[in-house]
């Protein structure tokens, strides 16, 4: 194969590809932001192989296959009505059902919605599991409310979106704001509605309902295994690095055990109020206990933990040198000026927990510095592959040991960092994980759907 044959037209089309994204879409940022991402990567791709320019794959995977929009209503603990508004995007079934999560946050729009669920296409595409790309959520903030209230906006949230999922059709998880709590809530909801009992429609759920061991823990385990493996191939081990991690939610928890496990030094968590840099490193149990038993905030952390942590108000988290960095919060949350702080404190290495939290511009920054650097739809799909996972429990009606879910996830990241590897090789750009999981999880895609017809 030749990557560069015709590389001019093919990226003449590609930018044709992305206008229409723009034009189509407009105002819709984050979604450009992924769109451009991606793109970016598939010229060389086109040149190489025009049966798959000519069958407008580029242009077909860009446009969701059905996005729903819909009101939720629900009344708070006083009796007063909110309106909020419910999305669910089911971008691409071409290897299997729609799977990725539900985000609750203020911050959630269409163009959010549409960013993650395209995302997730190439994501799911790279697990090598059989699973197609959606999102969905709403900018409902669960912060401060009750549990009954959290449950009644669970409910009518379901109460449209059970017409569009199922097993077979659309299998939803948590995302930011989505935890257990609300998976438990939406799947009542789904339950009472159908009067079935099917598991497989959601994952994530608690383990004596269809759960999987270890989907809790499996994003963060999962992105700590790819940093491990980039930093293996540079001939570099993870045991003893000092590493700077942001947020405090599912993500960051188990990426901070497993760093621990691993005989790293978690240094930080952070939350939108601030961050705390421990150089002891955290101390995971008192973090659980305020982050998953209390509720409450990183601030109450340090309060508690005496003299080793420092809390920083407002401050931000990529001032902590560090040799490896795992962004673990929010998309956009590390810009050029932190990817220079962090080159300048000597990072070696940075993988993505969370979904584009990685700014383009600060990701040139790592890559011009030769800092290893692991894009989400790589590094963090360990959550996705053991929910799908959970579905093949459920299908089966089984329940595997937490043993053998955590050694088909590392397999899995292993597989997932060879694969981006090898793409980006083959592809002229040795070392680039990003083009390698753009290309790797694109060919996958479109070869399912060139062999499926114009559907
Ligand atoms: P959680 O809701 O459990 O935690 C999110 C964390 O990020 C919290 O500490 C939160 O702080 C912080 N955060 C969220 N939004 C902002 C913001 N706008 N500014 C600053 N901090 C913010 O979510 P998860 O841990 O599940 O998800 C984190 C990231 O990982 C997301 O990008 C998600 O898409 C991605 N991801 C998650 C997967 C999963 O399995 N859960 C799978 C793959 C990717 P605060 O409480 O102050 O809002």
């Amino acid at each position: 194969m030749s990557a560069t044959a015709s590389a001019a037209p093919a990226r003449d089309r590609i930018d044709a590809v992305y206008a229409e994204v723009v034009r189509r879409s407009p105002a819709e940022q984050e979604f450009h932001q992924a769109a451009r991402e991606v793109l970016d990567s598939l010229a060389p791709v086109l040149a190489a192989r025009p049966e798959l320019a000519e069958a407008a794959l580029v242009e077909r995977v860009c446009e969701p296959e059905r996005q729903v929009l819909f009101r939720v209503p629900w009344q708070d603990d006083a009796g007063r009505t909110h309106v909020n508004r419910g999305f669910r995007v089911e971008f691409n079934s071409a290897l299997g059902p729609y799977k990725g999560g539900l985000r609750f946050h203020p911050s959630v729009s269409l163009s959010v919605v549409k960013f993650l669920g395209f995302e997730q296409i190439f994501k799911n595409a790279l697990t090598g599991l059989g699973i197609g790309g959606g999102k969905g959520g709403s900018d409902f903030d669960p912060h401060g409310r009750s549990d009954a209230e959290v449950m009644r906006f669970c409910q009518s949230f379901m109460t449209e979106l059970y017409r569009h999922i199922g097993e077979s059709t659309d299998v939803p998880a948590g995302d930011i704001g989505v935890g257990g709590r609300e998976i438990g809530y939406l799947f009542g909801q789904y339950r009472r509605i159908t009067n079935r009992w099917e598991a497989g429609v959601l994952t994530g759920k608690g383990l004596s309902w269809g759960g999987s061991a270890g989907r809790t823990e499996a994003t963060g385990y999962g992105n700590v295994l790819f940093a491990a493996e980039m930093l293996r191939v540079r001939g570099e081990d993870l045991p003893g690095q000092q590493v700077v991690v942001s947020g405090s939610g599912n993500v960051a928890l188990y990426t901070v055990e497993k760093l621990h496990e691993l005989g790293a030094r978690a240094l930080t968590v952070s939350d939108s109020g601030g961050y705390v840099v421990d150089d002891k490193g955290i101390d995971l149990d008192l973090l659980k206990q305020i982050k998953e038993v209390e509720r409450g905030r990183v601030k109450d952390y340090a309060e508690r933990r005496g003299t080793s942590a420092t809390y920083v108000a407002g401050g931000n988290v990529w001032e902590v040198p560090a040799d490896v960095a795992l962004p673990s919060a929010t998309q956009n949350e590390l810009d050029i000026a932190d990817a220079l702080a962090l080159v300048r404190g000597g990072v070696k290495a940075v993988s993505e927990g969370a979904n584009m939290p990685v700014t383009p511009s600060a990701v040139k920054v790592f890559q011009d510095a030769g800092v290893a650097f692991g894009p989400g739809k790589a590094a963090n799909a360990g959550g996705v592959a053991v929910s799908a996972l959970e579905m093949r429990q459920n299908s089966g009606r089984d329940s595997w040991p937490r043993e053998r879910v955590e050694s088909e996830l590392a397999a899995v990241m292993r597989d997932i960092h060879e694969v981006c590897r090898n793409t980006a090789e083959r592809y002229g750009a040795p070392g680039d994980y990003v083009m390698g999981a753009n290309i790797a999880g694109f060919e996958r895609v479109a070869e399912a759907m060139l062999a499926q017809g114009v559907v």
